[in-house]
């Protein structure tokens, strides 16, 4: 369902309360990643351009419902502040009479950021109380924090009780290039699956099991289904417990014709750690005492043939243990492949948390048609559920009387 968005009302004169997903890394006070912050600068440059003053919120870390002081959202509001260059002062606290009186001082064209949401047991909880509060500071809500979407919470949520509820532009992005693999995909489709939690991915891999011509399979995924074909993977990465549900996986693969690629040589290693003994050994003859940490070339290239005549694939987790550059080989090889191709018209949508991590190492963000802000929100997205935070905003077919009103 497409959703209304920040271009759908007047922002002129009205406080607007944005919900973003600042949960940067921090250290040291300063933000060591910004790409969070960027992402969200679109919707709050169009909404100042448009005369709106905007009351930013957001959670960061997991302070657990108290107060922690490296939790604080201070550095990251110095941070958006050089970026917009504007002051972006930030309160002390989500609620209390000086927060309310910051809010009620705010202009047009003026930016505040409240003090980290998750200070209070409320927020996760999603306590109407306290969403109620949150609203009070705002005529209109716009949830620009896609990572977020996927929980039920006072600010992605309980919120829109209260007040009206629009997308903001990169949570428009989101659902666009993410719906698109889902819906109207430009066919052959490859996803390709990697990465460590096979738990959280055998769902996406079931749902789009209608959707794609091809799985790629490496990574740590990869090991649970080469027990499913019946080799062993030594010390290898393994979930035990999931061997049968790949095995109905790979065999309703078959049924329905969907290619299914798996590594067919593996880097195996003594120990999963920088400058271990390691080499290349075919999935036959992984030793009982080694672990599989990247896919071999072998693999690489069945990989890259495999994909070659994608028109859109959706990437998500690693391929191999790509932390350490020696097992990085087979992650890198595939990202260049696919963002060369990109530049030819692939559409290339990357999402988790690690695999974008990689991407962006190898500075190939650009090349990519999208990078989902999510990672476990784009997993949900993909699994085909609902988010929460997603469904709460209002639809485009049906706009209620009164929408953008107190
Ligand atoms: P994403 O965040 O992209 O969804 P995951 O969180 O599922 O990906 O997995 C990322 C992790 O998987 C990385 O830390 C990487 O080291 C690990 N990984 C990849 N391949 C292997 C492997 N063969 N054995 C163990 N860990 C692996
Ligand atoms: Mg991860």
């Amino acid at each position: 369902m497409e959703k209304l968005t920040v271009r759908d009302f007047d922002p002129q004169g009205k406080r607007v309360l944005m919900r973003v997903d600042f949960n940067v890394p921090i250290e040291d006070g300063k933000v060591k990643d910004d790409s969070r912050i960027r992402a969200a600068l679109p919707t709050i440059h169009y909404l100042l351009e448009h005369g709106a003053a905007v009351i930013l919120m957001s959670h960061l870390g997991r302070p657990k419902g108290k107060v922690v002081e490296s939790f604080r959202l201070r550095p990251v509001a110095q941070w958006l502040s050089g970026l917009l260059k504007l002051p972006v002062p930030s309160t002390g606290d989500p609620l209390g009479i000086g927060t309310r009186d910051a809010v009620a001082r705010l202009k047009p064209g003026q930016v505040l950021m409240l003090e980290n949401l998750r200070f209070h047991p409320e927020e996760e909880a999603n306590e109407d109380e306290y969403a109620k509060t949150l609203a009070s500071y705002g005529d209109v809500y716009v949830n620009d924090a896609f990572g977020t979407a996927h929980r039920a919470h006072a600010s992605t949520v309980g919120v829109t009780k209260y007040l009206p509820a629009y997308a903001g532009l990169l949570m428009e992005a989101e659902i666009a290039a993410l719906s698109n693999l889902l819906e109207k995909v430009a066919h052959p489709f490859a996803a390709v699956i990697g990465g460590a939690k096979v738990s959280g991915k055998l769902g996406v891999l079931n749902h789009l099991m209608d959707k794609v011509d091809t799985f790629v399979v490496g990574g740590g995924m990869a090991n649970t289904f080469l027990v499913a074909r019946g080799y062993t993977v030594g010390k290898s990465l393994l979930e035990r417990e999931l061997v049968e549900e790949a095995k109905q996986i790979l065999e309703k693969a078959d049924k329905k014709g969907v290619q299914f690629v798996l590594p067919t040589d593996v880097v195996v290693a003594k120990e999963v750690t920088r400058g271990a003994e390691h080499k290349i050994v075919p999935v036959t003859k992984i030793p009982n005492s080694w672990s599989a940490v990247d896919i071999g070339p072998a693999s690489i290239e069945a990989f890259k043939a495999a994909l070659d005549p994608a028109k859109t694939v959706f990437w998500n987790g690693p391929l191999g243990v790509f932390e350490v550059p020696t097992f990085g080989d087979g992650t890198r090889a595939i990202a260049r492949q696919l963002a060369a191709k990109a530049d030819e018209g692939l559409t290339v949508v990357v999402g988790g948390g690690d695999s974008v991590a990689a991407v962006e190492e190898l500075g190939l963000t650009d090349k990519m048609t999208h990078i989902s802000t999510g990672g476990g929100a784009s997993l949900e997205f993909m699994e085909g559920r609902e988010l929460p935070g997603i469904s709460v905003l209002l639809d485009r077919a049906k706009v209620p009387a009164g929408a953008g009103k107190r």
